[in-house]
């Protein structure tokens, strides 16, 4: 069977400043090599201080995630050389000794599947490397310390998912998550990056370092099942390595030989004092942590009997479960949760969309209304939808300058469905038969009315006319 664990960084890009010192969690504003002090910088001497806030928001997370906090959380460094890493060690956390770690043991509910969540440590994140061109190939290599330092929350998952899709759900309820807290913004460059191992039956594990989408990590995990599977296939070993993921090629590469845990010489962070995390704290946090995903899911469900697959869509999407919430009466949730997921969604999925949709929650309000007031049919009201997205026009505007209300003239209306029945007089006869069959008669009539017939006001006159030849 194939066994598929993560570790997710997510960096902590809602707070203001790093995890030790006060320069910037916004490194991506400043020039290279000017969001720094001497504490990131790792310069003799320097001490470092734990951002309280980081430590909040870590147990947001771990509480979101069902994990334990324990009573005292302490950190550790984690000691390996590397041109991007200035003290030559990560403040990180580390449970060998005990659980210290901000959180463990916890789980998440993916598609029925339970994901256990091994620990999540807090750690800063090193600094960034710039090539020309690609790393391999590259004359030049460019170090930028302005991210040194940032905060980051680690993920460290068991090896509970059986495929590549299951990963990708995660880490989209993860990145939800996320957001909903308050704690990142998952969709900036570099925020959220993901380490996949993978192992196939029978064979050795494999680590795929690194990878900054989503869709890529769960391209490069079919990948390596691939190449796994034919490995094994011909009787060939499949060796314990770190790969990389090349982007351009999309493919995973054989990478420099994965330190071992011993190597890393992990040894208590003494500058930093152990910290109590006081149960008042948690309570507090507890309070104004949001609504979670799962228990939005439930109430759009029992309160507004939204069916499960449209609630899913809708709780899962910070963005769609806002607007809903802001838009929505008690008598109009369901249409309006049905024009969000149905109508909008697609046209509002990316965050480029979103800056230019012109759509608010008033205009999803009135639009509901209308429909469901029978003001306007569904059709007309895609298209009404359509235009309000695009220039932000109120419902009343479209409707008269795109001529699509209803065409509530009865008699107009009577006059079109005398034509109809003299065009269709087979449908009629057997409509008479089969009062089934009355529908195709009423879709006549919205067709030649470019769907602005009141449907209810149509299927009656129609009736009437059947009964009174
Ligand atoms: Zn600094
Ligand atoms: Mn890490």
């Amino acid at each position: 069977m194939t066994k598929i664990g993560l570790e997710v960084h997510c960096q902590l890009t809602k707070l203001e400043s790093k995890l030790f010192c006060s320069c910037k969690t916004d490194y991506r504003s400043f020039e290279p090599n000017s969001n720094i002090c001497p504490v990131c910088m790792g310069l003799p001497g320097s001490l470092p201080i734990l951002n309280k806030k980081a430590v909040e928001k870590a147990s947001m997370l771990s509480i979101a995630l069902g994990c334990k906090i324990p009573p005292k959380i302490s950190f550790f460094r984690k000691n390996y050389f590397y041109p991007d890493l200035p003290k030559n060690f990560q403040i990180t956390q580390y449970n060998a000794y005990g659980p210290t770690s901000i959180g463990y043991d916890g789980k998440i509910i993916i598609e029925d599947k339970e994901i256990r969540i091994r620990r999540i440590q807090l750690e800063e994140d090193p600094g960034r490397l710039v090539y020309s061109g690609s790393s391999e190939k590259t004359q030049v290599t460019l170090v930028d310390y302005n991210r040194a330092g940032t905060p980051l929350v680690e993920m460290v998952t068991e090896p509970d998912f059986e495929n590549p899709k299951q990963v990708r759900v995660f880490l989209n309820i993860l990145a939800d998550l996320v957001e909903n807290l308050g704690i990142a913004d998952p969709y900036l460059e570099g925020a959220f990056r993901v380490d996949g191992n993978i192992s196939i039956e029978k064979g050795n594990r494999v680590e795929i370092k690194n990878v900054g989408s989503f869709r890529d990590i769960e391209k490069a995990l079919h990948f390596e099942i691939t190449r796994q599977q034919s490995l094994a296939e011909r009787g060939m070993p499949i060796t314990t390595e770190t790969r990389h993921w090349d982007e351009a090629r999309k493919i995973t590469v054989s990478s420099r030989s994965k330190e071992e845990e011993q190597d890393y010489r992990y040894f208590p962070e003494e500058d930093i004092p152990k910290i109590i995390i006081e149960k008042t704290l948690l309570d507090s946090l507890k309070k104004i942590m949001p609504e979670s995903v799962m228990s939005k899911k439930e109430r759009y469900i029992n309160k507004y009997g939204i069916p499960v697959q449209v609630a899913e869509i809708l709780s899962s999407d910070k963005f769609y479960s806002d607007l809903f919430e802001q838009a929505h009466t008690e008598k109009n949730a369901k249409e309006i949760a049905n024009l969000i997921t149905t109508d909008l969604k697609g046209f509002a999925d990316t965050k480029e969309q979103r800056e230019q949709l012109k759509l608010t929650p008033k205009h999803l309000s009135d639009l509901a209304d209308s429909i469901l007031g029978n003001k306007i049919t569904r059709n007309s009201g895609k298209v009404a939808l359509q235009e309000m997205m695009k220039t932000g026009k109120t419902l009343s505007e479209i409707i008269s300058s795109l001529d699509l209300g209803h065409v509530e003239d009865e008699s107009s209306l009577v006059k079109t469905i005398e034509e109809v029945f003299i065009e269709e007089q087979k449908a009629v006869s057997e409509a008479k038969q089969d009062p089934d069959t009355i529908n195709y008669l009423v879709g006549k009539v919205m067709r030649k009315t470019k769907g602005k017939a009141n449907p209810s006001l149509t299927l009656d006159i129609i009736r009437k006319k059947l009964d009174s030849q």
